[in-house]
């Protein structure tokens, strides 16, 4: 069994030839697509992209229509091709998965972008024992030690109650698909103050209605947000800086970015992240007990050296291009 990078992703090829695809656009007999952020849009070479419904309905909020779609529940399985594929949740965004493929009584872990602490809409990533592990490295390196979720969830509703009381609207420019719900979620559960979304976190958001039916926010462009606009008092949450007519801002960032770098023009900046940090990728890690690990995306040759110290075999698919497992 072999693995490659290819594109934004992976490939994998079975001793039998047979191929698959890891958050690939290679043409391949299947790809695991494991969640709806841009960088991850892939499947479409392959026969059939095998994604949860959820992720098919965030591409679709967006604007991008997979046709060869094939749905897996959390929980589920499903034979493609003689490879039986399942997923579980990655805690990264909703509908976020983590792959588990069986191949010939061996079981490889994909796990796409992977955050292993709960947040407001999300459980923590599952684990379960594989023999190997293709794991994201994001945050690999020891210097990313995120704070607990809830002492970060506090800094910023503390934040936008200050900011508030200045008489100023606060404003968060983040990711519209996953960072956006969850300062929609906390702000819905921590304050009453209406709030009003672009129309591209707007179109997301409503996809996460179904699954939290207790959301609430309004559109920009329609009667409602006139109405929330004219009383001056709400939360904005969109993709970009905008202005907000007569209205005077102050603005934020939400990343686990922010940890390292800092973020001119902003008036505040919160370490927010959908990923898991470098104690928490350890951690899955150990849970998962593999023969071999492979690292992919940011930290991934650092990390890669850390599991080695630990006594791990374990390879950076970004140093290598090209790793013999098993
Ligand atoms: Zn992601």
């Amino acid at each position: 069994m072999e693995i490659a990078r290819r594109g934004n992703g992976a490939v994998l090829t079975l001793d039998d030839g047979r191929t698959v695809a890891l958050d690939s656009d290679e043409p391949m007999a299947f790809a695991c697509v494991s969640h709806a952020h841009m960088d991850h849009l892939s499947g479409r070479g392959s026969r059939s992209a095998v994604m949860t419904e959820e992720t098919r309905l965030i591409f679709g909020a967006r604007g991008v229509k997979v046709r060869n779609h094939v749905r897996l529940d959390f929980g589920r399985s499903a034979d493609l091709g003689g490879v039986r594929v399942s997923v579980q949740p990655s805690g990264h965004m909703l509908g976020s998965a983590v792959f588990e493929l069986d191949l010939d009584g061996r079981k490889l872990l994909y796990t796409g972008d992977l955050n292993t602490q709960a947040s407001i809409l999300h459980d923590p990533a599952w684990s379960t024992e594989a023999d190997v592990l293709v794991i994201e490295s994001t945050y690999g390196s020891p210097v990313y030690r995120f704070e607990e979720r809830e002492l970060v969830y506090a800094k910023v509703v503390r934040w936008i109650k200050e900011t508030l009381r200045d008489g100023r609207v606060p404003a968060f420019s983040v990711y519209a698909a996953g960072k956006a719900q969850e300062v929609i979620a906390l702000v819905n559960q921590s304050m009453r103050v209406p709030v009003l979304v672009s129309r591209d976190v707007g179109s997301v958001a409503s996809v996460y209605k179904r699954a939290y039916p207790w959301m609430e926010f309004v559109v920009e462009g329609t009667e409602e947000a006139s109405e929330v606009l004219r009383d001056g008092e709400l939360v904005y949450v969109s993709e970009r800086v905008k202005s907000l007519g007569g209205l005077r801002a102050s603005w934020s960032v939400a990343t686990g970015w922010a940890l390292t770098r800092s973020f001119a023009g902003f008036d505040a900046s919160f370490a927010l992240s959908s990923h898991a940090d470098f104690a928490g990728l350890v951690e899955y890690v150990e849970s998962v007990s593999p023969r071999v690990v492979v690292t992919m995306y940011g930290s991934s040759s650092v990390f890669a050296s850390h599991l080695r110290r630990l006594g791990y075999r374990a390879i950076s698919l970004d140093e290598r291009q090209n790793v013999r497992l098993l």
